[in-house]
């Protein structure tokens, strides 16, 4: 093992994959979880669990690590800021603070001239009304949303769901008919020094991303616009680490940035199969300040999730030498949940 361990805050399967890199890398780590059950204390020697303000635990973690990292964006900026005082932070926790909230993520983009959809920060009932050019939209929480978590869709003004907490802030989007959904995720080293997967295709399905796909079917300007647009984010940013920018593509070839994960992304799980060095290992060869590897594609493939009881058939199949399944180990099989993902690749390429 090198002398550098890694703390990774969250243990559901991005911190276990960050884990099974890290290990390949010689790198231990150290995972810290507010639940016990997480999926990643099966993928790491040092697990810890309990709420994320716990003193006694914080100070055990700090102890124990070099650098920390973290594998969702809904940590508090308070405790990432804390923490960040003894111990490296990476990516800073200042970008947590920006893309945490849908509101202040989406003025980032339009001040750097990146087009999203339009929107509209929303307090309460009349703001919609007001707001009827954004209908039909989708009204999203500002913070601790996703996978369509949080989200309503708005159809006529006369008609907004009693169920809406208006004690949250909210952003109203204009709603966009999708031709396709694409991303591009991208590990920035330092200045001007990074290495960039090409964009991928991806289809949701109850707004769950379903598949994944390398080379997306899309054109010469729509690829260079999503790489430049995530190639600006990654350096206004001044980001360490990998990550995602999330894109729409509309029925008139128009490309609107969606949503930046500041981390490794679901869709970047086919890279770990595709390319010789994944989003996992970027991510952790930049955090750990390692050697930036030349990124290169080897085959072309396509990933799918498998969501709720999907996994049952994968746990009894058996593969080609061309499919690779992963398995979270989830303890308890929930519908809509993530259990584990399918990838093939292209042999043939
Ligand atoms: P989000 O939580 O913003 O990532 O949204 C999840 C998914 O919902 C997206 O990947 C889209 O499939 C769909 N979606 C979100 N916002 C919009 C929009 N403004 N117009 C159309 N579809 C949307």
């Amino acid at each position: 093992m090198s002398d550098i361990t890694l703390g990774i805050i969250g243990g559901g399967q991005l911190g276990s994959l960050l884990s099974v890199a890290a290990n390949k890398l010689n790198i231990n780590t150290v995972i810290f979880s507010d639940d016990k059950n997480s999926p990643a204390k099966n993928f790491t020697k040092n697990f810890i669990s309990g709420n994320y303000d716990d003193e006694k635990l914080i100070k055990e973690f700090l102890s124990k690590v070099n650098v920390i990292t973290y594998e969702f964006e809904n940590i508090p900026y308070k405790i990432l800021k804390k923490l960040n005082e003894i111990k490296p932070v990476l990516p800073k926790p200042e970008i947590n603070k920006l893309i945490q909230n849908r509101y202040t993520e989406k003025d980032f983009l339009n001040k750097n001239n990146i087009r999203t959809t339009r929107y509209s920060l929303i307090k309460d009932e009349d703001d919609i009304k007001i707001n009827d050019g954004l209908i039909p939209g989708l009204l999203k929480t500002c913070t601790l949303g996703y996978d369509g978590k949080g989200q309503f869709k708005i159809d006529k003004k006369e008609n907004i769901s009693s169920e809406i907490d208006f004690t949250k802030e909210y952003i109203l989007e204009k709603f966009v008919k999708l031709k396709k959904e694409i991303s591009v995720i991208i590990t920035r080293f330092g200045h001007q020094r990074y290495e960039i997967y090409e964009p991928i295709e991806n289809l949701h399905e109850d707004q769950i991303l379903k598949h994944s796909k390398i080379p997306a079917q899309i054109s010469e300007k729509i690829k260079n616009q999503a790489t430049n647009w995530a190639t600006i984010i990654a350096e206004e940013l001044d980001y360490v680490g990998t990550l995602c920018v999330e894109y729409f593509i509309d029925n008139k070839d128009n490309l609107y940035a969606n949503e930046i994960a500041p981390r490794v992304h679901n869709s970047g799980h086919l890279t770990i199969n595709s390319h010789n060095v994944s989003q996992f290992e970027n991510h952790i060869r930049a955090v750990c300040g390692l050697e930036k590897v030349e990124t290169k594609k080897i085959y072309n493939a396509r990933m799918l999730n498998l969501i709720g009881n999907d996994i049952k058939e994968y746990r009894v199949k058996s593969f080609k030498d061309n499919e690779f399944f992963f398995d979270y180990q989830k303890t308890e099989i929930r519908e809509k949940r993530k259990m584990g993902h399918f990838t093939i690749i292209e042999k043939e390429n």
